[in-house]
């Protein structure tokens, strides 16, 4: 990090931290309600989950946090970024749907952030190579999406988000549409991803499974508008693999954090 960036952050009172939220509430021009207020501080490295139901506000809380929308009332903070002296991004985005165009094969979707930025061309190629080999995807570079499964698209939009060498990796619900078998293995390979690369990744579900095993802290969400209702410290040993998945201690904290996510669901229809 620069030392402007550093003395700007300590101005900022961030010191540590990757995103502050303040007193943050989203209405929509539609009048709803869809989140907060709330008041959040996330630190730079960590792993953290927002779980809650559906229609809670987690995709708001993440687009609020990304920059897209405004919020209603309240402060959004990041640090100023390491990335941007790098000329890279401070986010990275992930939604829930691959989102890749059809008709230009896996490099050139990977490489799409890179083309609005004006990325010299070399340079741009050395970096789409060097996401897609840390999603496991270098030999399908000239594949097209329709050529790949689920789990290969979801691996190439994640590719997409790390190109730009982000701090911050914002994910909606990345994995809700693949196999179990499918969704355990991107979990494993998101965790030695965090684990070598450090970013701060703020993960949206609304599995308490899923928030556990990945996370270093699950924030548990109430129904809309979205609220922070609790939230736990996962403090299971790194790296967690197997044996983390199927031990007592993860047993535990999922009916902990269940028991926490349940009032979120009265009222609401089976
Ligand atoms: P989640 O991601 O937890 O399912 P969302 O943040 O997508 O929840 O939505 C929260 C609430 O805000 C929902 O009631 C949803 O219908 C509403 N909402 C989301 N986006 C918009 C929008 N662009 N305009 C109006 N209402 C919206
Ligand atoms: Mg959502």
């Amino acid at each position: 990090m620069t030392e402007d960036a550093m003395r700007s952050d300590v101005e900022a009172g961030m010191t540590g931290l990757a995103v502050r939220l303040r007193g943050v509430t989203k209405t929509y021009d539609s009048g709803v309600a869809a989140l907060g207020p709330l008041d959040l501080d996330i630190r730079r490295g960590e792993f953290v989950s927002l779980l809650g139901p559906s229609g809670c506000g987690k995709s708001t809380a993440l687009r609020l946090i990304a920059g897209l929308a405004p919020p209603t009332s309240g402060t959004v903070r990041l640090a100023r970024q390491a990335a941007e002296s790098r000329g890279g991004h401070a986010i990275g985005f992930v939604f829930q749907e691959p989102t890749l165009m059809p008709w230009a094969d896996v490099a050139a979707n990977v490489r799409l952030p890179l083309t609005l930025a004006n990325v010299p061309a070399d340079e741009a190629d050395r970096r789409v190579m060097a996401a897609l080999a840390q999603v496991g995807l270098a030999e399908f570079a000239r594949s097209y999406p329709r050529e790949l499964s689920g789990g290969m698209k979801m691996r190439v939009s994640l590719a997409r988000a790390l190109v730009t060498d982000p701090d911050i990796l914002l994910m909606d619900e990345p994995f809700a549409a693949l196999d179990e078998i499918t969704r355990f293995r991107l979990n494993n390979d998101l965790l030695a991803l965090w684990r070598n690369l450090r970013k701060t990744v703020i993960f949206v579900t609304h599995s308490v499974f899923e928030s556990v095993y990945l996370s270093q802290r699950v924030i548990v969400m109430s129904a809309r508008p979205g609220r922070i209702a609790a939230e736990f410290r996962i403090d299971a040993p790194e790296p967690r693999g197997e044996e983390f998945r199927t031990s007592a201690d993860y047993v535990g904290y999922c009916r902990t954090v269940s028991a926490a996510l349940a009032p979120a669901y009265e009222g609401q229809r089976a």
